[in-house]
This record gives C-alpha cells, structure tokens and sequence, in this order.
C-alpha cells in the first residue's frame, strides 16, 4: 500500500515522502516553487545511501528546475523526484506503477519525466497510472530529449562564439567535449557538420572510437579534456568538472556544455569571469529537453516550434551576455536574477514574455 508523508522543508511548496512496501518504492516528490505553473522535472533513480542525500538532491535539482522552467518560457515551476533504488537491479514494474500512482496522488501539481536511471519505456509504465508523465514518444510528439538538448547547446555555444570571439559559426573553431554520451555524441556531430573540430574524451572506449570514426576526432584523457588548447570547452558528462583545481588548468575562452551543475561552487562564474572565459549558465543552455517536456504536457509540441524554441535559447544566452557586460556581474548569477524576475512577473507575464520574442 502506498504511503506518504509530507515533510517540512522550508522554501519548498511541498516535498512528500512515499513508500509502499510490497512494491518495493521509496521516493521523495519535491515541488520547489509553483508560481508558474506545477512542478515539472525529471525523476531520477540512484541507490543513495543515506534518506538525508536522496532528500538533499531532490531540493538541489527541484530548485534548479524552477529556474530552467522559467528561463526555458514553460508555464511550469519547478519539480523533481528521486527514487531510492538501483537501476541496474532493483527497477520492477511494479516499482515504476507504484511510482506513477504517488505522481498520480498529487493531482498535477508534479509532471514527471525522464532523468538519470529512467529510461523512455519506463515512463510508459509510470503513464499506464497517472497522466501527470512527460518525454515519451507518442504519436510522433515529444520523445526522447537527448537529441534536443544537443540542438540547444549547440545554439548556445554559436551564440557565446559570435560573443567572445566575434564569429559567426563554430566553423574553424575546436572544441573539447568532456562525456560522448546520448546529448556529446549528437552535439560532437553538429560540431562536425558546422565545420568545428573536436577533443573528445569519455570514460567509455567504445563512445570516444565511435567519435573518432564518425567526425574525425582528437582524444584526450577525461582528466586532461578541459586543459585542452581548444576554443570550447563542452562538459557533457557529469556536474562538478570544473572545480578549484580543474578551473586553472582551462584554456578554452568559452565554457558550453549540456551537464548540469557544472561549477563545483556557483560563484566560481566569478572566477571564470575574472579568467575573461564567457561561461554559458548550464541550466539556460541544456534546457531544451525540458522545453520538449513542457510543450508535451501543454499541447503545443510541433517539431517546427520545439525547433523555434530551441534556437531561442541561443538569444536568451546573447540577453544573458549583454546583461552580464552592462552590469559588470558573472552570467550565472544574472541567468538566476533573470528567472527570478520571470518568477515574479508572475505565470501569464513569464510566458508571454518568453514566446512573445
Ligand atoms: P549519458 O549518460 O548518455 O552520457 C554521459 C557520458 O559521460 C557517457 O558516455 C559516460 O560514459 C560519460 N562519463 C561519465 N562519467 C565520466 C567521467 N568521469 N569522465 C568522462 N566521461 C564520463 O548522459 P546524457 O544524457 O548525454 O547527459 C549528459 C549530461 O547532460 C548529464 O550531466 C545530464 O544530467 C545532462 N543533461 C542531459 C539532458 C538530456 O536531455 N539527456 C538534459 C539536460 C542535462
């Protein structure tokens, strides 16, 4: 039997703790902020160790989910959900309905969809139980996000190149993505076919040789792929890679990548600042598989205006840039004032605002 138990976290709209025993799930369902609309992001399966860690990720990625809606113009706040299992062994159907049902409990005011450990057939078994579930392939809408995602980060690094370096495509130019994984190995290719060149580097042989085949590739040891003498450096494996220690040895002028939470620290979009690297906000540039998510949910997911909405991310990222210029201020931190601001303009305004460019 399904059981649940809300828990008082401040700053939070509500986070929900739900077990059922016989099928095996604990969860945590986080709603950080609602103002634009229910909380939407994706779920996330991880074997934490500890009630306190899968508790403390579910705040982080629910709170910058609020964010990338509102920058990414969805009429959606910002939701996640973790559940505390391995993907490898522990993911039963069973499971995943009972997951759907504690989705379903909540009446909208969370959409789930795809993160780490889920895959596109799970969610068809979390569908089969509530409605409240994004990112599957359904008559020919919406789907699998990687391949958007890749699309969105290339717009963004074009449109950091035409800032930082004053060109007008990625043609002639190298860059160093860090993780040929679903979003690397599709962005390597529209590198590839723009004209750019690549240092490519994943703990997985068998991505870096399909890489090297495909687009003719460099490569480069994991540790070594963000001192390369690249004009880009692209991580698209997991957060963290720029830390106190990798962050001196960057070379790249631009940092555009799909990972989330790339800086180790936020603030150290002052010290990439204070480098003269123009450093593209990871939740404004990979937002794009979320803005699939939430055109799915809304009705309005045409491949011609996801394409639209994707490229729009390039423009808020030149907005974000601009911004950052006239204020003498690091771009994370103007990306955040940003959304903070679509936030307080409230959900009609916040979307008007972002489709109406
Ligand atoms: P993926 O698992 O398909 O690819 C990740 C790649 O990174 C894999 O090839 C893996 O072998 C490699 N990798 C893992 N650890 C590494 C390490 N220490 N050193 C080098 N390589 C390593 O994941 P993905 O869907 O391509 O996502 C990549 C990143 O982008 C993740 O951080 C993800 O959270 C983020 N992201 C993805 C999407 C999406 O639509 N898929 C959307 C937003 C953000």
């Amino acid at each position: 039997m399904l059981k649940s138990e809300v828990l008082a976290v401040e700053g939070w709209k509500k986070v929900i703790h739900f077990e059922d025993d016989t099928a095996g799930l604990k969860a945590i369902i986080a709603v950080h902020d609602a103002t634009l609309g229910p909380g939407c992001g994706g779920c996330r399966i991880f074997p934490y160790a500890r009630f306190e860690d899968g508790l403390e990720d579910v705040k982080k990625l629910s709170r910058g989910m609020t964010f990338k809606n509102a920058l990414g113009g969805i009429p959606f706040g910002g939701g996640k959900a973790v559940i505390f299992a391995d993907p490898k062994k522990d993911k039963t159907p069973a499971l995943l309905e009972a997951f759907g049902r504690a989705v379903d409990s909540l009446d909208g005011l969370y959409y789930t969809a795809e993160d780490s450990g889920v895959t596109e057939q799970d969610l068809e078994i979390v569908r089969s139980v509530t409605k409240y579930a994004a990112g599957m392939q359904n008559k020919g809408i919406g789907g699998n996000p990687s391949p958007f995602t890749a699309r969105g980060v290339w717009r963004g690094m074009q449109a950091a190149a035409r800032k930082k370096l004053g060109v007008d495509s990625l043609k002639g130019l190298k860059v160093s993505i860090l993780g040929v994984g679903a979003v690397g190995m599709e962005l390597a290719r529209l590198i590839h076919e723009e004209g750019g060149k690549l240092v490519v580097a994943d703990v997985n042989q068998a991505a870096v040789k399909e890489a090297v085949e495909r687009f003719g590739a460099e490569t480069t040891a994991p540790e070594d792929a963000i001192a390369a003498d690249v004009d880009i450096f692209s991580p698209c494996a997991l957060g963290g890679s720029i830390n106190e220690l990798s962050i001196k040895r960057l070379k790249a002028k631009i940092v555009a990548g799909a990972a989330n939470n790339q800086l180790k620290t936020p603030d150290m979009d002052q010290t990439l600042a204070d480098m003269g690297v123009l450093y593209c906000p990871d939740y404004v540039i990979n937002a794009a598989g979320v803005i699939s998510v939430g055109m799915e949910i809304t009705g309005a997911w045409t491949e011609e205006e996801l394409t639209r909405r994707i490229d729009k991310i390039g423009e808020t990222l030149s907005g974000i840039f601009e911004r950052a210029e006239n204020e003498n201020a690091p771009t994370g931190a103007v990306a955040d004032r940003m959304a903070l601001e679509v936030i307080s303009n409230g959900a009609k305004s916040g979307l008007q605002a972002n489709s109406a460019a």
